[in-house]
Order: structure tokens, then sequence, then C-alpha cells
């Protein structure tokens, strides 16, 4: 699913430079995700950095984009330019060990 902000916001902009998508920008009155740009972070972390930083916790599922892991993967690769189903020559690890 891609996550939503509500206007609950406050236009803190801590969120905005930590989207490894660009997903988000500054709406007409507070900050807005693009759902076409957002993964829920799905290919570059294991948790929406958005979410870990919004310290009014604001950013909710968007629940008008609701996305499998699947096809969360599939937008990441699309995003990066490669094939939707070729494998990821750099995809992250969770937990190296
Ligand atoms: Fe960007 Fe990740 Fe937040 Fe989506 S969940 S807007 S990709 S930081
Ligand atoms: Fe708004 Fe939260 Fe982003 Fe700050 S971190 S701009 S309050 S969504």
């Amino acid at each position: 699913m891609a996550l939503m902000i509500t206007d609950e916001c406050i236009n803190c902009d801590v969120c905005e430079p930590e989207c490894p998508n660009e997903a988000i920008s500054m709406g007409e009155d507070y900050y807005v995700i693009a759902p076409d740009k957002c993964t829920e972070c799905v290919g570059h972390f294991d948790a929406p950095q958005c979410v870990q930083v919004c310290p009014v916790e604001c950013i909710p599922i968007n629940p008008e984009h609701v996305e499998s892991p699947d096809q969360l993967m599939a937008k990441y690769r699309v995003l990066l330019g490669l094939d939707a189903c070729a494998p990821v020559p750099h995809a992250p690890t969770a937990n190296p060990s």
C-alpha cells in the first residue's frame, strides 16, 4: 500500500528528505505523498522511513492505494528503471548475517 499524509501534518519537513523514492512533496496546505512513487519503502528499507521520523504520527496507509508486497516490489523496480519481473541485482538484505 502507498501511504498518505493527513491534515494533522505540521509541515515540519522532516520526512521529505528521508524518502528514498522522492515521493513526498509540499502540497497546497501540507505535505503529500505521490501514490505512484511510494513503495512503503519496500526495496529500500525494512520500514517506512517517513513514519519512523514523523513527530505527530500523521502518515497512515492510503486506503485508496492498496497493494501487495509483490506489487510494491514491482513498483520499486519500475521506479529504478528495472524490468518489473527481472531479479533485483542489489536487493538489500534486512538483517545480513
Ligand atoms: Fe517515501 Fe517510504 Fe514514506 Fe513511501 S513509505 S512516502 S517510499 S518514505
Ligand atoms: Fe508532516 Fe510528519 Fe512529514 Fe513533518 S514528518 S512534514 S508532520 S508528515
